[in-house]
């Protein structure tokens, strides 16, 4: 029996890719972990890509309010994300970062060493090349997948929250871990956001074909069923 590559695509079914994107605090990263865990498929922090190469900045001098300084030296870190849903993982050079990459440090210089073209140029092909690569489908958080980096996902979902449950959330999130108050946490996550959604390459941005889930009234149960029927939903039209 002969199958052509057009049969083996019909009966293959190409890897399924969802985009979740939005403001931090509103729950991406738990979201998106258990949507992944749930169906079965890979998941992908690009946060914790973009931190990583800030950890590198800082680690090694860089100054990071120097556009050119990091640029000339982007490509020298080695970036890997392991995409298991229930254990994932962030090396640079083999070495785990997953707990210095949220630091205070790292986290006040991240929308300035994600703003440089050169990084998300970077980073951009590292996150395509694992999206590319996953079976049967993987879960990419973030704030431009949707928009810039796979603007072919299958599923687009665009995460929000009110700013007051957002600083909630991550303010308890932060606890025992570094001193944080809401009034605090509210003002850091507001100049963030502000700084991730003014930069001119790749801003967060909710793409047009994104559905928005606002979080503010839902337990994280909801969101997570909310997520996985929608991708179910797209998988039998
Ligand atoms: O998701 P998380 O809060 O860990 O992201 C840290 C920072 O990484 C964001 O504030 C943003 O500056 C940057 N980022 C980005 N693009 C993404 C994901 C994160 O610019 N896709």
């Amino acid at each position: 029996m002969f199958v052509t590559v057009e049969t083996a695509a019909r009966t293959a079914p190409a890897s399924v890719i969802v985009a979740i994107d939005g403001p931090a605090g509103t729950g991406k990263s738990s979201t998106s972990k258990a949507v992944a865990a749930k169906l079965g498929f890979g998941y992908l922090d690009t946060g914790a890509q973009y931190r990583a190469i800030t950890w590198w900045m800082l680690a090694n001098d860089i100054d990071v309010s120097d556009p050119q300084a990091i640029a000339v030296v982007v490509d020298k870190p080695v970036i890997e994300s392991g995409t298991n849903p229930s254990a994932p993982t962030i090396t640079v050079d083999g070495t785990d970062v997953s707990g210095p990459i949220r630091t205070q440090s790292v986290t006040s210089a991240v929308s300035a060493v994600s703003a440089v073209p050169e990084v998300r140029a970077r980073i951009t092909g590292l996150q395509r090349a694992i999206a590319a690569a996953a079976a049967p489908g993987i879960v990419v958080e973030g704030r431009d997948i949707g928009t810039t980096v796979l603007p072919d996902a299958d599923l687009k979902i665009f995460l929000t929250a009110s700013a007051e449950v957002r600083a909630a959330r991550r303010s308890g999130e932060l606890k025992g871990k570094e001193a944080s108050d809401l009034v605090t946490t509210q003002a850091a996550l507001a100049k963030r956001d502000a700084a991730d959604s003014s930069r001119k390459t790749s801003p967060l941005a909710k793409a047009d074909d994104a559905v928005e889930v606002d979080t503010t009234e839902l337990t994280l149960d909801q969101v997570i069923e909310c997520v996985v029927t929608l991708v179910e939903e797209k998988r039998n039209a």
